[in-house]
């Protein structure tokens, strides 16, 4: 099968070597970034011209892109997928976007005869790099079933969640408690470092105890490094709680802790932190402190 990968970047690039590594499809990679394109070309991919060159090419093709513009461009814009692949190709969007979104590129490309799975991921960039990410798909069922082999090439659990539009839910759902987590993550342990505590201990405490999480096991390592190279950009974060936050506004549901994250979101990119790792809202309570977390 030919495979065409469109969005090499900090997901996308260790998400497609995993497919050159783990199947015998012929890969072709796009992006922007010619930097990422050789990522994936050094180790077996091919590189591809343009969007519509890989689209015409192949059977299969993948986007992992940072925004919604993004993904309408690279589907439905006029060098994109819908006006250059085959009609029966099918497309599998890793990005994370609404649901509205997911539902207009759906329709945008089976109008050309060109079909969809909305395939939002998460586990960050060491899952991704290790093959365990998990994969939450939107579509049709006999849609999804052709293609899980190729979805099980780089991930650990593949959940087929409904219709198109369902992949979007759960993975705007899921961001948000793992952001309103983070948020805690942060305010815990800048507390323990005002009352004196050795961080360090207060770290191994929570990580055995009742308040640990994915986000507090993570912040740690960061913040004790002092690294806030992306990893998950706070520019994406920030796209997926606002896609979160209008979805609650959609369906009338009273979000009362996301907000709040958002708010502290909103500081930390005031303070120039848009490009850093989304683990930089800590810094936002460090400098109301004036210490660091290490
Ligand atoms: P990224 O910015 O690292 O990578 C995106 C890549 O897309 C870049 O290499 C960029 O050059 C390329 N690109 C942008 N526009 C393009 C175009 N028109 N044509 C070709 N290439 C183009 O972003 P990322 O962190 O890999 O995130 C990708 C998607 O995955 C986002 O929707 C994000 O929300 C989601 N996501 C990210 C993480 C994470 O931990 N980073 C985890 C889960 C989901």
């Amino acid at each position: 099968m030919k495979v065409g990968f469109i969005g090499v970047g900090n997901m996308g690039g260790p998400m497609c070597r995993n497919i050159i590594r783990n199947t015998n499809h012929a890969v072709t990679v796009f992006d922007l970034n010619p930097e990422a394109v050789a990522a994936c070309t050094a180790i077996g991919g091919a590189a591809g011209a343009s969007t519509a060159a890989v689209a015409a090419a192949s059977d299969v093709v993948f986007t992992s892109l940072p925004m919604p513009k993004h993904v309408e461009e690279v589907t439905l814009g006029a060098g994109g997928i819908a006006a250059h692949a085959r009609p029966g190709t099918v497309v599998i969007d890793l990005s994370t976007n609404s649901p509205a979104t997911a539902r207009r590129v759906e329709s945008g490309l089976a109008a050309k005869g060109v079909k969809m799975l909305e395939a939002p991921v998460s586990g960050g960039v060491p899952r991704a790099t290790d093959g365990t990410i998990v994969i939450m798909v939107g579509g049709d069922a006999a849609l999804f079933e052709a293609n899980l082999p190729l979805l099980k090439s780089f991930s650990r659990e593949v959940i087929h969640v409904g219709e198109v539009g369902m992949g979007s839910v759960a993975k705007l759902c899921n961001n948000m408690l793992a952001f309103c987590n983070a948020a805690a993550a942060s305010e815990a342990l800048l507390l323990g470092a005002a009352a004196g505590i050795d961080v360090h201990k207060l770290y191994d405490v929570i990580c055995n105890a009742s308040g640990n999480s994915d986000a507090f096991r993570g912040l740690g390592p960061k913040a004790f490094a002092r690294n806030f190279t992306p990893g998950f950009a706070l520019d994406l974060a920030h796209k997926d709680l606002r896609l979160a936050l209008e979805m609650a506004d959609e369906v009338g549901m009273p979000a009362m802790i996301a907000p709040q994250v958002m708010t502290l979101m909103r500081t930390a990119r005031a303070h120039g932190m848009g490009g850093d790792d989304s683990s930089a809202v800590l810094r936002v309570y460090e400098q109301a402190l004036g210490r660091e977390v290490k």
